[in-house]
Formats: structure tokens, C-alpha cells, sequence
């Protein structure tokens, strides 16, 4: 191959041809040891996400993302607008964490984690190639003219195709609008949740398209995720990298021959059998170098690890390992900076659940009366008129809840109308209260005062400070 020719793959992406077409792509069968664990994680990962919905932690669903109606559940806590800047904070965190996480360990989340690669590699391409068989095998029922086995294969592969997308739509409802009121609109008549029935069959048919024909462009042109790589991945960074040094050697890689000391002759350790472009799901050529469209996905790693077994070469010519590594023939260490992202990255995740396991169950507010000073009274104590608000983020329900002055005890707080306070689960209790105060046990003419509320057993749920007027200091 001429230099030029070489330099092919950086003009256009593995999935498009000259003319602009999209080039399918038949990736070989990946096995090893890479893939073996990667396939305990999608299981372990496949059965979390589809479970995740119907779990319920005080009787909050796990995860809930519902933006219709502004209620967000995270591992069963529930954020509502109020906690606002919770979720401003744990999206500031994500971002933190995922540019941080990015720069040290490059894309080992698109390989791993990703919901879209787990349903790609390890649901939907083990379908393909359990009907239509390996890489070979898929290629010739492609070209081959249309008869009566290729129309069973393809109805078959494309009947089940739709069959998870039906679930794998009903299950991301159940995360946008709550697996309570899926089941409602699974058990009802069609006619009375026919807009909830449409989505249903509408999310089925996205799903259907990204996983039968979009693909690995989802990954390549789509996600935002993979487009930043280019910007969040350095020479320090952990990538599927080719060793090119010892792949290459003096005289560059060459078909492996019997009992030939390669070492001696000068040839590389690369026997160019094309296993790690034929099992890439991309359609990549890794020892062009890091690409845009490498998910690090390791098949590729397995399928050379497979080949320098085979020729009695070490194995890890293709391997986890930064720009630097191969470049310094250097093995991948846990270097200062790696330990240093990591403590950081740590720290943030501490810091999150830190804020939400300090969040209280029940917010309250007291705003003064706008218009309303203050009152002096006969008896020379000082009132002031406030509203309340309670807010109740559980699925447990209030009774008799009560309030003291927790900064005054000399104070007393007299209500106007009710006096029950029954908040509902998830509900909000709005009321109007008065504050009075013995003027001697005021200093200022602004005070901030702290307000506790009380479960009827006497236990304190929460407290709130506001702002106290009185006419001076100079009684
Ligand atoms: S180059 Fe290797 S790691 Fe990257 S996508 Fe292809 S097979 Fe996966
Ligand atoms: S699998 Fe390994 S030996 Fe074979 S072409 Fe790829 S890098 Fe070279």
C-alpha cells in the first residue's frame, strides 16, 4: 500500500462509501477474554436497566425522569422544582465528571456501559449472528438473490428486532412517565390512553430504526458523547491502542511463515491477518490510530490477542494503553495524574450523594405578609404575619404536624384557620401563621428567627429561618 493509500481511512468514516452510500458493516463474531467480561457487565447492566423502573424505594421509583410533569427520581430520591439547584449541581457534577473521567480512561464507557452499545453487541448482533450466522455467512445472505431461506432469515431476525424494541420502548416509558402509570395504560382500554398506546408504538418504531439500520452511526455521527472525544482525549489518555512500534518493527508487518524468526528478519509482530478490522463493529483499521469511530469496544484486542497465541508471539499488541505508552515503550502505569482525576472524581461523587442524603424529606418556607411591618401589641409584644409553605417530597403522608419558634422560645405563633396540618404524600399544605415576640427578647429592629417543624410524635422534621420586624431597638 502506497502512502497515500494509507492515509485513505482519515477522508471519510468506515460506514459510508465513495459514492456516499452507507456501507454495511458484518463484523466478525468477537470471543475472548475481553468479550466474556464485557458480556457479564451487559448482563448485569441489561437486567439494571430493565428493572430499574419497577423498583421502588419509599415508594419512589429508582430512576424516573418524567419532564411532563417536573418530578425526577434519582436511586428513589424524589427532586422536585424546588430542589432545583440540586439538579443544576448534579448536572454540573456529570459534566465534571465525564470530561475528567474521559481524559484519563478515554472512551471505556462507549465500550462497557453505554446503553446503546450493550443493546447493539450484546443483544441485537448476537441475534444476527444467531440466524444469520458469522461474518461470512451474513455477507453471502446479503448479496444472494432473495429466496425463500434468506425471506425466513431476514423475517425472523426482523420480527424478534421489533419484539425488543416493543419492550425496550415500554421500559423507557416506564422511566419518562413512571412504571405506575405504564402498567395503567398496558391494563386499560386502548381507547381511554390512546395517546400513551401511540407512544408506546412510536418510541418502538426509533428503537426499531436506530437498532436494525442506524447502528454504529449512532455512535459515529449522533452521539455528542463521541464527537467530543477529539477535543477530551490527549496522549496521556487510556485508548484501544495498536503498539506500532513492536507491531511494525524495522520493516513493518508482514503474513506470519512457519518458524521464521521474525525478530532476526526485522518484521514486526503484526502478522496482517485483518482479524482486528474484520471483528470490528465500526469497521475501523486500529493501527491507522485513534479514530472518531473506535468505541473501544476490546474485540479487536481479543482477536489479535487470539492471533499472537496462535503465532507464539506475547500477547497485548493491540492493548489498553495511552499514545504515550506505545510511543515510550512504556508499560501503562497508575500514573500521579490518573490518581489525582480519580481522587477528584471520587470527591464529586461523595460530595453528591453528600447533598442528597442531607436533603430534607419535608421543605418548609415562611415568607412575611408583602405590605404587612409588624403589629405592637398591648402587651407590648411585636407580631408579625407570615404564609407558609410545606412541601412533602415522600411517599409517606403527615398528620398534626405542629411548629415552635426555635430561636425565640419566649415567642409564640398563633394560627389563622386551621390549625391541623395533614400534608398528603408528595403534596404541598399552604398556610397563614402569626409570630409574636416579647419585645425584650428582640435586639433589632430585622431578625432572622428559625422556625422547627414537629411531627405529632415530638420529633423535629425540618427548620426554616426568616426575617422578623419590630419597630426599633430602643424600647
Ligand atoms: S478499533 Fe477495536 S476497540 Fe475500537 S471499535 Fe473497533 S474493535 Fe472496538
Ligand atoms: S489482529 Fe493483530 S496481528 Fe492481525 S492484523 Fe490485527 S494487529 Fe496485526
Amino acid at each position: 500500500m502506497d502512502a497515500d493509500n494509507k492515509q485513505v481511512f482519515r477522508d471519510s468514516i468506515a460506514t459510508i462509501d465513495q459514492e456516499g452510500k452507507r456501507s454495511w458493516i458484518y463484523p466478525k463474531k468477537p470471543k475472548g477474554r475481553f468479550y466474556r467480561y464485557r458480556t457479564w457487565v451487559s448482563v448485569v447492566l441489561l437486567i439494571f436497566l430493565l428493572s430499574a423502573p419497577f423498583i421502588k424505594v419509599d415508594g419512589n421509583q429508582l430512576f424516573l425522569i418524567n419532564v411532563i410533569e417536573r418530578k425526577f427520581h434519582v436511586f428513589g430520591f424524589p427532586f422536585w422544582p424546588q430542589d432545583f439547584y440540586l439538579l443544576v449541581i448534579s448536572m454540573l457534577i456529570g459534566v465534571v465528571f465525564i470530561t475528567l473521567f474521559t481524559v484519563i480512561y478515554g472512551r471505556v464507557f462507549c465500550g462497557w456501559i453505554c446503553p446503546q452499545t450493550i443493546f447493539l453487541e450484546m443483544v441485537f448482533r448476537k441475534i444476527d449472528y444467531w440466524i444469520e450466522g458469522d461474518r461470512g455467512s451474513q455477507k453471502r445472505l446479503a448479496k444472494q438473490d432473495w429466496n425463500a431461506e434468506k425471506i425466513r432469515k431476514r423475517l425472523v431476525k426482523h420480527i424478534l428486532y421489533l419484539l425488543i424494541s416493543f419492550v425496550i420502548s415500554n421500559v423507557f416509558l416506564a422511566y419518562v412517565i413512571g412504571s405506575d402509570s405504564l402498567l395503567r395504560i398496558v391494563q386499560e382500554p386502548i381507547s381511554k390512553n390512546f395517546g400513551g398506546f401511540v407512544s408506546i408504538w412510536i418510541f418502538t418504531g426509533v428503537f426499531y430504526f436506530v437498532f436494525s439500520w442506524f447502528r454504529e452511526q449512532v455512535c459515529i455521527i449522533a452521539c455528542p458523547y463521541g464527537r467530543l472525544q477529539g477535543v477530551l482525549l490527549d496522549q496521556k489518555s487510556i485508548v484501544v491502542a495498536y503498539d506500532y512500534l513492536r507491531g511494525e518493527g524495522e520493516k513493518g508487518r508482514a503474513k506470519f511463515r512457519k518458524n521464521e524468526d521474525r525478530a532476526e528478519k526485522g518484521k514486526g509482530a503484526c502478522i496482517d491477518c485483518d482479524q482486528c478490522v474484520e471483528v470490528c463493529p465500526t469497521g475501523i483499521d486500529i493501527r491507522n490510530g485513534t479514530q472518531l469511530e473506535c468505541v473501544n469496544c476490546t474485540a479487536c484486542m481479543d482477536a489479535c490477542d487470539f492471533m499472537m497465541e496462535k503465532t507464539k508471539q506475547p500477547k497485548g499488541l493491540i492493548r489498553y494503553a495511552s499514545e504515550e505508552n506505545i510511543a515510550q515503550n512504556k508499560p501503562s502505569k497508575f500514573t500521579l495524574r490518573m490518581k489525582a482525576y480519580t481522587a477528584i472524581l471520587s470527591v464529586l461523587v461523595i460530595v453528591l450523594f453528600g447533598l442528597l442524603t442531607v436533603r430534607s424529606a419535608v421543605q418548609a418556607n415562611f415568607f412575611r405578609v408583602p405590605g404587612e411591618l409588624y403589629q405592637v401589641k398591648e402587651n407590648h409584644n411585636i407580631s408579625n404575619i407570615y404564609t407558609y409553605k410545606l412541601v412533602n417530597k415522600t411517599n409517606k403522608e403527615a398528620d398534626s404536624l405542629y411548629f415552635k419558634l426555635l430561636s425565640h422560645p419566649g415567642g409564640v405563633i398563633q394560627w389563622v384557620g386551621t390549625s391541623h396540618i395533614h400534608l398528603a404524600s408528595q403534596a404541598i399544605f399552604e398556610g397563614t401563621v402569626f409570630i409574636e415576640i416579647p419585645t425584650k427578647d428582640l435586639e433589632d429592629s430585622k431578625e432572622t428567627i428559625e422556625i422547627g417543624v414537629f411531627s405529632k410524635e415530638g420529633t423535629q422534621i425540618t427548620n426554616t429561618k426568616t426575617n422578623f420586624l419590630s419597630p426599633n431597638n430602643n424600647w
